[in-house]
């Protein structure tokens, strides 16, 4: 803080920090010149105390309210979270505390001045940099924690809404983002729940390079101007809303989450997919640089590189030899000693050079090198148990598309792998209810294609709707 004896405000905002037990380094700007140089640089050449620098933002003259939001300073708790700009877990705890109007103080770790905050993440975390990593009152440590961990902690209250909303929108990715666009321009309002991040599948990808009007994008920018459009239109957006039922009550229908309850007088599901992951260690680590899930995306990254396919199925084969047509060579990991994958692909597959099978093996863990970067997956045979590593530039699973639709289980039909059945403008069997995007049965799996349906769900609101 820069300061001067004389400066009331000086002295408030030094009692304030006291009160809260904040430490200080105060600089007393008549003793120092250097440090009016400082001020009058910071403030455009005017001479204004306090002014404070917090996490190497500048404050000129904060009121204690604003001193709260900058030091995570609420009523009961006072709340620090160490994160990045770039980690989707970070942007989603971010938004929780923002809905719920709770102070903290956000320190970016990517940012020089910020370097201290390693060594403190990393005695938080047994050595490792896990992010967000949030602390409250300085005797809670949160690690990547959901919301209903941090509403929990820190007393939030679960909310019930009385306003009825034309279309509740269950899922904020590319399909629940889009018929949000188009249905608050047909001037219905729409309330978007998102159990974690706005963005969706997404947001999790590096580089997109196949959606209309950008030859390359990254998932978090596209996504970011798909929420923007959303909210400029005036759709209301929760985060951290985890949709566990619906229920009709009276005319409309009734949407509780983990944490709230709203009503809707009809309902998108637009919950996508979960990429089946192997579930071993380093995996988490290395998706989106390493480790993929879409071929169509991300394939091209590896053009002339070494890949490793794990799966056997329709899907891995398919991509495996899409992936051949471009990519140096392809190693396939297979966990059965045959390929489940129709006969066609089986045969097409022997015929390509630059595809070698490694069958019958247990993919054990994601190695890496030392830069932290993917260099192979270590795999064990079924039989003899020997171990090996299988060097590559990137793998890609295919081991399965789980749609998120459990909460939806005897609400709306679902087709025996769980995604949900529609026909005609994305209506589903429940009258009022429709969805779009990934959870659909016979979606595309693509982000353009997620819009399309988003578009069309919101005719069908309109249709249903206008009755
Ligand atoms: C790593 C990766 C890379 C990809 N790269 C590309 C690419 O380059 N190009 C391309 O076109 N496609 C790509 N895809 C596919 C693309 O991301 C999806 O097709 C698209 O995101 C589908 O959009 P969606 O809105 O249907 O579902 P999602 O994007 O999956 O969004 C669904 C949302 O619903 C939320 N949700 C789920 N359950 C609940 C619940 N119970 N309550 C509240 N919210 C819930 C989820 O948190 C999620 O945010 C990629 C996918 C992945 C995983």
């Amino acid at each position: 803080m820069y300061g001067a004896d004389w400066c009331p405000d000086c002295r408030r905002a030094k009692a304030f920090l006291k009160e809260n037990n904040i430490d200080l380094d105060y600089v007393d700007v008549d003793l120092d010149k250097e440090a009016t140089k400082k001020v009058e640089t910071i403030n455009n050449g005017k001479r204004i105390i306090p002014t404070l620098i917090i996490n190497g933002t500048s404050h000129t003259n904060p009121d204690n309210a604003q001193l709260g939001a900058a030091l995570g300073i609420n009523e009961e708790h006072r709340v620090i979270m160490y994160g990045a700009n770039w980690c989707p877990d970070c942007r989603k705890s971010k938004a929780y505390l923002t809905d719920n109007k709770i102070n903290f103080q956000y320190i970016e770790i990517d940012k020089e001045e910020n370097e201290w905050a390693i060594p403190i993440i990393k005695e938080l975390n047994n050595g490792k940099r896990k992010i967000p990593t949030i602390l409250i009152n300085d005797d809670i440590v949160l690690v990547e924690p959901e919301n209903e961990e941090l509403r929990q902690a820190l007393n939030i209250d679960v909310v019930k809404e009385d306003r009825i909303y034309d279309t509740i929108i269950i899922g904020g990715g590319a399909a629940g983002l889009t018929t949000s666009i188009y249905a608050q321009r047909d001037r219905f309002d729409t309330l978007i729940l998102e159990k974690k991040t706005i963005g969706g599948n997404a947001f999790l990808t590096q580089k997109i390079e196949n959606y209309p009007g950008f030859t390359s994008i990254s998932g978090p920018a596209l996504m970011d101007k798909m929420e923007e459009q959303a909210r400029v239109y005036g759709a209301t957006i929760k985060t951290g809303e985890d949709v566990t039922s619906i229920s009709k009550a009276g005319d409309h229908f009734e949407i509780k989450t983990k944490t709230s309850s709203h009503y809707g007088k009809s309902v998108v599901l637009s919950t996508g997919s979960t990429y089946r992951k192997l579930n071993i260690p380093g995996e988490n680590e290395l998706i989106g640089s390493g480790v993929h899930f879409c071929a169509t995306c991300d394939g091209a990254f590896y053009r002339d590189k070494d890949i490793i396919v794990v799966g056997g199925g329709n899907s891995a084969l398919e991509e495996g030899i899409f992936l051949a047509g471009f990519c140096k060579s392809v190693k396939i990991v297979n966990i059965l000693p045959t390929f489940s994958a129709s006969e066609t692909y089986i045969e097409k597959l022997e015929s390509i050079d630059n595809i070698a099978t490694y069958m019958n093996k247990t993919s054990l863990e994601f190695v890496s090198d030392e830069a932290d970067r993917f260099s192979g997956i270590k795999i064990k045979d079924n039989d003899t148990g020997e171990e090996s590593i299988v060097d590559a530039d990137g793998a890609f699973i295919f081991i399965g598309l789980v749609p998120n639709t459990n909460s939806f289980k005897g609400i709306v039909d679902l087709n025996d792998r769980g995604f949900i059945k529609t026909s005609g403008l994305a209506n589903t069997s429940a009258e009022g209810i429709f969805a779009a995007g990934d959870c659909r049965e016979g979606a595309i799996a693509q982000v353009a294609a997620a819009t399309g349906e988003g578009v069309l769900a919101s005719y069908g609101i309109k249709e249903y709707l206008s009755k």
